[in-house]
């Protein structure tokens, strides 16, 4: 998973990523969904593991970066990203998050929250969110209580309304559902404007389309993409 300015990615050639990677600049960003309480001790042990190894990264630390062209951090750099607003991510992965004193990132869509528990299955099945099978009951969803509350401690993303995918953000009304609202309801809930934006399928935010340029423009920082990988041979 790669994080760069979407004007940059043509200068990041091979030998860019290989000093890199070989010096221990770099940003890994780990994407978990559903933190189910029968996982609490799993999850411990990941977030761990990458302590060991990798310095938990704020919004700070990446404008400080982009700023000064220079890793101002002694070891690379991880994001620890949940998303899609699952519930159990306020009763365990924060928590947890927080016994760890790691501040982590996180990605709800934010018209879920406003979907009663008993449509809460339907949606889900609709909008492509995983519900598991060892957690039956709704509500399956955080509120926007919990969210303000996680907020405090944590870094809040922008994940779009619906779990939109950018292909299916079409027209402006779209655009204001999809990406403007959800940016303005985030920025009121936390007092900051969300630093980074995820598209469904961790698609790259493209120059020239509605989505993309929308994106481009609402004031987001940062976009993390599971797609935009930075290329390994010239
Ligand atoms: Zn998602």
């Amino acid at each position: 998973m790669g994080w760069a300015r979407v004007a940059d990615l043509d200068v990041l050639g091979a030998p860019f990523q290989r000093a890199a990677f070989g010096s221990g600049a770099f940003l890994r960003v780990v994407n978990w969904h559903n933190t189910p309480d029968a996982r609490r001790g799993d999850l411990r042990a990941q977030l761990s593991g990458y302590l060991d190894h990798y310095h938990p990264v704020q919004p700070d630390d990446l404008d400080r970066f982009f700023e000064t062209g220079r890793w101002l951090l002694d070891r690379p750099g991880f994001i620890p990203a949940f998303y899609d607003g699952y519930r159990n991510n306020v009763t365990v992965a924060a928590p947890v998050c927080e016994e760890l004193g790691i501040s982590a990132w996180f990605f709800p869509p934010t018209g879920l929250l406003d979907v009663p528990p008993e449509d809460q299955r339907a949606y889900a099945t609709a909008h492509d969110v995983t519900l598991l099978p060892e957690e039956p009951h709704a509500p399956w969803w955080m509120t926007w209580d919990d969210l303000a509350q996680i907020g405090r401690r944590h870094v809040v993303a922008a994940h779009t309304a619906t779990h939109a995918a950018a292909r299916d953000i079409t027209t402006p009304e779209d655009v204001e559902r999809e990406i403007r609202q959800p940016v303005r309801q985030l920025t009121q809930l936390t007092g900051r404007v969300p630093p980074a934006f995820a598209f469904l399928y961790g698609t790259p935010p493209m120059r020239g389309t509605l989505a993309g340029d929308a994106v481009l423009a609402c004031g987001v920082r940062y976009a993390t993409t599971n797609t935009a990988y930075l290329r390994i041979a010239d």
